[in-house]
């Protein structure tokens, strides 16, 4: 089979591979639609999970069953399937104690593009087919289902990690697709103002829709001296990073209130360590929480984030900018994420 695979560090190219076997729990899947990620990107051009070779890349898809394993109790071949970024090993220890996303190992629930070939395949593989996939609702767009693989699970992930109430002063920093869909996780989650952080005018006026109440750009100056501008000095409550680097914390921590935290989806990419300012952090007093997560995975979170779809909760139309046919064009797709255009949300390729 051909795939798109990061040859070596730096480095992408189209490959030939045996297809994957099918054990007694798996399926294989081919995709109908797919995406490119920035933590590909990451991993490719950063080499954030260190050397890869001839590593098939992609981890956002939907597919169409081709085969299962004997042991596969919901899906058959010709099934339609979403299918998550993450894919546990649900009977896992790890998985017993609420944490399948770090199943056999922290992010080892991430096998696409990680620790198994991806989705940039023709044929791929899922573990756990009955723990991980999930039926694709009928009249779903293809595109939408897409983004349900990663963007809407890490974005919402962020509101979650957060722990973002009704009414909070929510901090958003990055409003890329996945920032974009925590802006949207902390509005469906009752937060009251939102300010949100980017410099693309076409990712800004997105979040604006989403429900960002305050835009700040970055660019124009200290990030904590406009946020505690913007709230007359008292901070926010909540917190979610998904943009800037290993220096972000210490502005995030600066406006953040006693009580308050900061969830991190952003995938840190490079730098040595977090810093947190010691005078900020309440000299270690302050009751200031950083915790950061790899999105959960599996069935059921898919099924309960395709309803916020089909029910109008959630309308992720306004981050699919740049729509590709073909499965030639996973490359071009790959490469835009990399340049990241100031006109780009997000690319997929329809196969
Ligand atoms: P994008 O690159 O599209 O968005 C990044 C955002 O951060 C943009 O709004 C950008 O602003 C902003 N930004 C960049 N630099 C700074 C800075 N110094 N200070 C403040 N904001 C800044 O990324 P994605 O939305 O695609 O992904 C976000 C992150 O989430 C990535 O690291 C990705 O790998 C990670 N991720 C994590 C997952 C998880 O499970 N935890 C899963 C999937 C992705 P602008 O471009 O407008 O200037
Ligand atoms: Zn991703």
């Amino acid at each position: 089979m051909k795939g798109l695979a990061m040859l070596h560090l730096e480095a992408i190219g189209w490959i030939e591979k045996e297809a994957p076997a099918c054990g007694p729990l798996d399926a294989l899947v081919r995709p109908l639609a797919a995406a490119p990620c920035s933590s590909d990107v990451h991993t490719v051009w950063e080499g954030a999970m260190g050397d890869r070779h001839n590593l098939i890349l992609g981890h956002e898809a939907v597919g169409e069953v081709l085969e299962t394993g004997a042991l596969v109790r919901d899906f058959k071949p010709g099934d339609r399937v979403l299918v998550p970024a993450i894919t546990p090993d649900w009977n896992s220890l790890e998985a017993q104690g609420g944490y399948a996303m770090h199943s056999g190992g922290m992010l080892a629930g991430w096998k696409f593009s990680n620790f198994k070939d991806g989705v940039f395949a023709e044929v791929f593989h899922v573990n756990d087919a009955d723990g991980n996939l999930a039926h694709l609702p009928k009249g779903m767009d293809l595109a939408a289902a897409v983004m349900l693989s990663d963007m809407v699970p890490t974005g919402l992930h962020g509101a979650e990690l957060a722990d973002v109430q009704y009414g909070d002063a929510v901090l958003v920093v990055g409003i890329g697709p996945v920032g974009l869909m925590s802006v949207a996780g902390a509005a469906l989650r009752g937060a009251g103002a939102i300010y949100a952080v980017g410099s693309r005018p076409l990712c800004q006026e997105a979040a604006k829709g989403y429900g960002a109440t305050e835009i700040i750009d970055y660019r124009d100056g200290s990030l904590a001296e406009q946020v505690l501008a913007l709230t007359k000095g008292r901070g926010v409550d909540k917190a979610i990073v998904a943009g800037g680097d290993v220096d972000t914390f210490a502005d995030v921590l600066k406006v953040l209130k006693p009580g308050g935290r900061i969830g991190n989806v952003n995938y840190l990419g490079s730098g040595e360590a977090v810093r947190l300012p010691r005078l900020e952090w309440g000299c270690g007093m302050g009751h200031k929480l950083l915790t950061g997560g790899l999105m959960p995975g599996g069935r059921l979170r898919m099924e309960k984030l395709a309803a916020l779809l089909t029910h109008g909760r959630l309308d992720v139309q306004p981050l699919l900018t740049h729509r590709f046919t073909g499965f030639d064009k996973l490359e071009e797709a790959l490469l835009l994420m990399k340049d990241k255009p100031r006109d780009l949300i997000k690319p997929v390729v329809m196969m």
